[in-house]
């Protein structure tokens, strides 16, 4: 490899990046409901797993609490983009509160899934991470048929009642060739394995692995912003180094990175996980250029236009009072 001077540094930028369809759809349903009902609102569990979004939701009203049972009988409470199970609208009933379910029309996609293959009395393997609150929320729509496969190392403590009768599904961010590889495994024990209709793993998901499958391989360096409990940034930074970087490292935001990080890195990838706003990226990058890394490329692999209309119950206040 040539020494680098500062002149050689350059920065990769893949494309797609951060907010997904699902995110900014859950993230607006609680600004439109703070604008049309006024502050409180209550947000359970994390509305999307990005802490810089939770705090600023929070300076303009939001409350989030990790059940329902923390909210006041009454009050407006919006679900988070990851789901909830059945019970958790039933506790809300009962507590009489009004609620917004920002649920990802992709993760209502597994739910329903879910519903279906249980209503024909299939034994459902959920391929997910222990203890996500979408894994939490798909199981829970049944419980008694569903069990879950927390990656290659789950598959052996898999049992099933008839193996004629399986069906897989999964969590929608994890790493795609991971997936592949459990579910070949299970087809393994069990070969006449159903596939789920469609691609449980989103658009968003797969098309950011794909943009930082493209920068990796030219980058010593992958940095990709996002929070620590956000599982599709995470495999980001998996498939960095799977993929050709030498080292990659999640960040929450620029404040995060390491001036010994870029000790005799040429070239840095940088991408987003699906809940991170752009201003983080632009943050990460000017604290990359006061380094030297002023020759910015952006890698565009997928292009997207994904869009889904607002939670109906919204829709319909706003609707009427406009
Ligand atoms: Fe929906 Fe995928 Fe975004 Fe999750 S990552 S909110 S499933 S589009």
């Amino acid at each position: 490899m040539e020494p680098y001077t500062p002149a050689t540094r350059r920065v990769l930028v893949a494309k797609p990046r951060g907010y997904c369809a699902g995110v900014d759809r859950a993230v607006e349903a609680v600004e439109k409901a703070l604008d049309q009902y006024g502050a409180p609102i209550y947000v359970r569990k994390q509305i999307v797993h990005n802490t810089h979004v939770v705090r600023t939701l929070e300076a303009r009203g939001a409350i989030f609490v990790d059940e329902t049972e923390e909210v006041p009988e009454g009050a407006i409470v919006v679900f988070s983009a990851h789901g909830v199970a059945p019970s958790v609208h039933d506790e809300a009933a009962e507590r009489r509160l009004r609620t917004i379910d920002a649920t990802c029309p992709l993760v209502t996609k597994v739910h329903n899934e879910a519903k279906r293959f249980a209503a024909k009395d299939y034994d459902i393997l959920l391929i997910g991470h222990e203890g996500h609150e979408e894994v939490e929320g798909t199981a829970g729509e049944a419980p008694e048929h569903i069990q879950l496969v927390d990656g290659l190392d789950g598959v052996g403590g898999v049992a099933v009642r008839d193996p004629d009768r399986v069906v897989w599904l999964s969590q929608t961010t994890l790493s795609v060739d991971e997936t592949n590889e459990t579910v070949a495994r299970l087809r393994e024990r069990f070969p006449n394995l159903i596939d789920p209709p469609s691609d449980d793993i989103c658009y968003a998901t797969s098309n950011r692995q794909t943009a930082v499958k493209q920068i990796a391989a030219e980058s010593q360096l992958v940095i990709v912003v996002g929070s620590t409990n956000s599982s599709n940034s995470k495999r980001l930074v998996e498939v960095a180094k799977d993929y050709g970087a030498a080292a990659s490292y999640l960040v929450d935001d620029a404040s995060f990175i390491q001036d010994e990080w870029l000790d005799g890195v040429t070239t840095v990838g940088v991408t987003s996980g699906a809940s991170v706003p752009e201003e983080l990226v632009d943050g990460v990058l000017r604290r990359l250029a006061e380094h030297g890394f002023t020759d910015v490329e952006e890698v565009e692999s997928v292009k997207e236009s994904m869009r889904f209309a607002l939670p109906h119950e919204l829709r319909r206040d706003l609707r009427a009072s406009s």
